[in-house]
């Protein structure tokens, strides 16, 4: 018989996070395949395990290199290029102060500055060496670590809406934590489009700033409400500034990125909040596929350029600027 529109949804934990699957057929085989398919790359990328390919590069470092899987090294060699640039806010081999800062996780505290000065010295992400040959990854300091927590999410939603492509479903929803990515429409009204909601920083409930409404693109957003603690006054969230090793100050709560890739826009989020709203709309101009909604500390909600989605004001305390 024929779908009858419903939804069915699927739901696990998996990378720390809530995953979410949506189809349109009832196939709890098929959303089994996904989440094992997510678990394996977590299994590959993971930093907050003994054991992965990348923990196993960080446990050689200063001692020798690592040949890794083909997947991971071309993951690594995107978060290297990203991570390269002048100024750069994106840097993969932030580990070192990551691991400290603990953000989101047990143990939490805001280290001495001297700490801070020495950790910085180990994330230089053109000392990483890596060898295409080899296909390996080689940390020359004791001490250096990569993460991939800013743009492994991203790539995993991606290898999802790939798997799902492969098995002839075109219209579903993907959700890893933040990092959604749709494939076509829904087909059960949504007035034909997905509609992906915009979390209003630090509520208590699920409250919503506005609504997204896409089809077939990814929606990412990053936020400082997302893992962060509070000391004598202070927030202290998880993405820090490269260049201070402080988590990262200015104007932004949260930043979304809509694009067709979701590691284009987990790759995005973390960049445009390192420049903030004016800089990153300047730098977003050129990029008219990668679009941006910036939310802000004094309430304003604001676009790079409107035309891949719409935007549903929900919460009239904020306005768009
Ligand atoms: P996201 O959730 O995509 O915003 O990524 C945040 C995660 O990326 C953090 O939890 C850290 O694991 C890692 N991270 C923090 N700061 C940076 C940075 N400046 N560049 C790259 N990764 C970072
Ligand atoms: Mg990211």
């Amino acid at each position: 018989m024929s779908s009858d529109h419903r939804a069915y949804v699927y739901s696990t934990v998996l990378m720390g996070s809530p995953i979410v699957l949506k189809l349109f057929e009832h196939d709890e085989n098929l959303a089994s395949r996904v989440f094992r398919l997510i678990k394996r790359y977590e299994d590959m990328l993971t930093v907050n395990r003994p054991h992965s390919e990348v923990m196993d590069i960080n446990d050689a470092a200063g001692r020798h290199p690592v040949p890794v899987s083909q997947p991971v090294f071309e993951l690594i060699k995107r978060a290297r290029a990203v991570s390269l640039p002048d100024g750069s806010c994106f840097n993969f081999a932030i580990g070192p102060l990551v691991k400290r800062w603990k953000i989101g996780f047990n143990g939490r505290s805001v280290p001495p500055a001297n700490e801070l000065r020495d950790l910085l010295a180990l994330t230089n992400p053109h000392d990483v060496v890596l060898n295409e040959r080899a296909r390996s990854v080689f940390l020359p300091r004791t001490g250096m670590e990569i993460d991939l927590g800013a743009i492994a999410k991203g790539y995993i939603a991606d290898v999802i809406r790939d798997f799902l492509h492969g098995h002839a479903i075109h219209d579903a929803l993907i959700n890893l934590g933040g990092n959604v990515q749709t494939l076509g429409a829904p087909r059960n009204g949504g007035q034909g489009a997905w509609a992906i909601g915009l979390k209003t920083p630090f509520s208590h409930m699920d409250a919503l700033i506005g609504i997204i409404s896409v089809t077939d693109k990814s929606v990412v957003t990053s936020g400082v409400y997302e893992r962060y603690f509070k000391r004598n006054g202070r927030y202290y969230h998880h993405i820090l500034d490269p260049a201070t090793g402080y988590p990262l100050d200015n104007e932004l709560l949260s930043v979304t990125i809509v694009s067709d890739d979701a590691i284009d826009g987990d790759i995005h989020t973390t960049l445009m909040y390192g420049m903030g709203v004016e800089k990153g709309l300047a730098y977003l101009s050129g990029m008219p596929h990668i679009e941006a909604i910036f939310v802000t500390r004094d309430r304003r909600v604001i676009f790079s350029s409107p035309r891949q989605f719409t935007f549903t004001l929900l919460d009239q305390s904020y306005r768009i600027a």
